[in-house]
């Protein structure tokens, strides 16, 4: 018997195939893409030897696949019906058609770094820096890529060389597997775990300023986790932010706050703590994302004490982490929308939030009487902010249970659909979530559920 590897196409005659002929990629990157397909084969044909060998048609027709999915926009638009406002994987907050018309107007040459009333070398941070402090109350703010990078640049910043402390009953790990210590450390700050998983005390702190200072002559930098997504409960004690900021005053070491998200400002969501409660507990620095706490791009910013901020500002990893411009523009029209007066909330997940359940209802009935749907596809739901915020709490929502036998085959025409909707499969029905659809109107939202009839 031959090898049934052997048997596999070789890359010109798959390049030469008729169904490749109206290709828009050049050769070079078809071949490339070409092998890398009969790489997949060869390895799949490894792991299971009985399986099928494709045959030249075969392969031709999965590059052919492969290069219509990887033309066109990425990442492309989906309409997001999971019920969780801030999705990591679908790209967490929507932005504003002011912040798209920003971004698009630093797309072009820009005055980035450039003073146009001197002529003179500027700061990408000029127009960012008054109005954030301003929102935040804080001293002074820098911007860095991510919620992470700012964690790490505090840490490096303000930690060297006394190390950061950071209680046991904070060692969180968030998304995809990071953990707040591993991020803290990353810069080669030496971290100390103090007290245990349940109970943290005042005096651990204390003991733990006390030994930086005899091993380095320094005393460490003190970090604060919020406990961002999950809760404790029993036998549990922690030293309140507010009693660790006095500790940090009265020793003259830095107090780190990571906040990572938070109150989105206008009491939404309620119970949320907030950059300005974290900065007038004591915090030298509080960390955040700009997606997660203001709904606007991805960002990571620090607020606190003017010197703390220049110590960041001025560390070598600064420059690894500044925002490109298309963030920069994003982030200050983000930051303008929430400094500016006006009633209601204007930046699409404010909207999402805000919307009452009676209205969400209203356009549950309204959409189902338009599709020829059954009122009882209206159903209340849950939704919650996500993103790490409020653990364990949720939105009253409403939503689109839709009448097919089948929920998983639906949620997988519908994800594959143009424009792609994601849904929720959960007690074998499908679960569209009217709160998360906010952004999206009703004819668009009626021409992706066709699709199902
Ligand atoms: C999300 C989160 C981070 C990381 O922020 P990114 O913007 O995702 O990099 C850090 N700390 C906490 C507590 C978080 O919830």
């Amino acid at each position: 018997m031959t090898n049934p590897l052997s048997r596999l196409p070789k890359v010109d005659r798959v390049l030469d195939h008729p169904a490749l002929a109206d290709s828009r990629w050049r050769r070079p990157i078809l071949r490339r893409f070409v092998a890398d397909t009969i790489a997949d084969a060869r390895a799949s044909l490894l792991a299971d030897p009985s399986a099928p060998v494709p045959d030249l048609d075969a392969v031709a027709e999965q590059v052919r696949d492969r290069v219509v999915d990887l033309d066109g926009p990425h990442p492309r638009r989906v309409l997001n019906a999971t019920g969780v406002l801030l999705h990591t994987n679908l790209g967490r907050a929507p932005l504003s058609s002011a912040v798209e018309a920003a971004v698009a107007q630093a797309a072009r040459y820009c005055d980035l770094e450039l003073d146009l009333a001197s002529g003179k070398r500027g700061s990408r941070m000029a127009a960012l820096r008054p109005v954030l402090a301003a929102l935040f109350e804080a001293e002074d703010i820098h911007v860095v890529n991510n919620g992470a990078a700012g964690l790490l640049l505090a840490c490096t910043a303000l930690g060297d060389p006394g190390g950061v402390v950071l209680s046991r009953g904070q060692h969180v790990e968030i998304g995809d597997s990071f953990r707040i210590a591993d991020m803290a450390a990353a810069g080669g700050v030496p971290l100390h775990a103090v007290g245990s998983t349940n109970r943290t005390h005042l005096r651990d702190y204390e003991a733990a300023i006390d030994s930086a200072i005899e091993r380095t002559g320094h005393g460490p930098a003190l970090l604060w986790a919020h406990l961002s997504n999950f809760t404790q409960q029993g036998f549990v004690a922690d030293v309140s932010l507010a009693k660790l900021g006095a500790l940090a005053k009265a020793r003259g070491v830095a107090l780190i706050a990571d906040l990572g998200s938070g109150s989105l400002g206008r009491g939404l969501p309620p119970g949320e703590p907030t950059a300005t409660q974290y900065l007038e507990q004591g915090a030298t620095v509080v960390s955040f994302s700009g997606d997660k706490l203001l709904g606007g791009p991805q960002a990571g910013i620090l607020a606190g004490t003017r010197e703390a901020i220049a110590r960041c500002r001025r560390h070598p990893l600064a420059r690894a982490m500044r925002p490109g411009k298309l963030a920069v523009a994003a982030l200050h029209a983000t930051a303008v929308a929430h400094a500016r007066t006006g009633v209601g909330p204007e930046l699409p997940l404010h909207r999402a939030i805000a919307i009452s359940v009676e209205s969400l209802e209203a356009r549950g009935r309204a959409l189902c009487a338009a599709l020829g749907w059954p009122a009882s596809c209206v159903r209340p739901n849950q939704a919650t902010i996500g993103g790490g915020s409020l653990p364990g709490e949720t939105l009253p929502s409403v939503a689109l249970v839709p009448p097919a036998t089948r929920a998983q085959s639906a949620a997988d025409a519908l994800r594959r659909g143009a424009p792609p909707m994601v849904g929720r499969v959960r007690d074998g029905l499908l679960w569209l979530d009217l709160r998360s659809l906010a952004d999206v109107d009703d004819d668009e939202l009626l021409a992706c559920l066709r699709q199902l009839q």
